[in-house]
């Protein structure tokens, strides 16, 4: 059965898109820790990241690479932090979150909630960077 990553890589469900290329989507994670929190997500479906191929991980990165770049411009943080869970969705992906402390990439923490229009308008400023 497809990912719920799957379903949204399709447009079967929506998402905030910030950015996509052949192999790669960014999209707003939908229960952010902090402002930007983004998901960056191969479009080819792999449960755990660390099987993915050194080819497939490496190009991950650069992309993940240059999303925190757009990120960055749009949302005031120190510096964009990148994490590795996966236990909720089976689909490899890797989390860039916004920090100025420690405790913003806190995954215990209660998580963030924004109006559909402030996510529109944020993944719309954070794509209008991205390069
Ligand atoms: P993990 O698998 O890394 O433990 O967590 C999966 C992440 O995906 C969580 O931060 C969760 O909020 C996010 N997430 C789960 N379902 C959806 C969804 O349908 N849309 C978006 N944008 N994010 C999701």
């Amino acid at each position: 059965m497809a990912t719920i990553f799957t379903k949204i890589i399709n447009r079967e469900i929506p998402a905030y898109v910030v950015a996509e290329d052949k192999n790669f989507i960014a999209f707003l994670d939908i229960n952010p820790l902090a402002e930007g929190h983004t998901l960056v997500v191969p479009k080819r479906e792999e449960d755990y990241i660390f099987d993915l191929s050194d080819h497939e991980i490496s190009e991950l990165i650069v992309f993940a690479k240059r999303v925190a770049q757009s990120i960055r411009k749009v949302v005031p943080c120190k510096r964009i932090g990148l994490s590795v869970i996966g236990l909720e969705v089976p689909h490899a992906h890797v989390h860039l979150v916004p920090l100025n402390t420690t405790n913003d990439i806190n995954f215990a923490k209660p998580k963030l909630s924004f109006t559909k229009e402030h996510y529109v308008a944020l993944a719309q400023r954070i794509s209008a960077t991205f390069k």
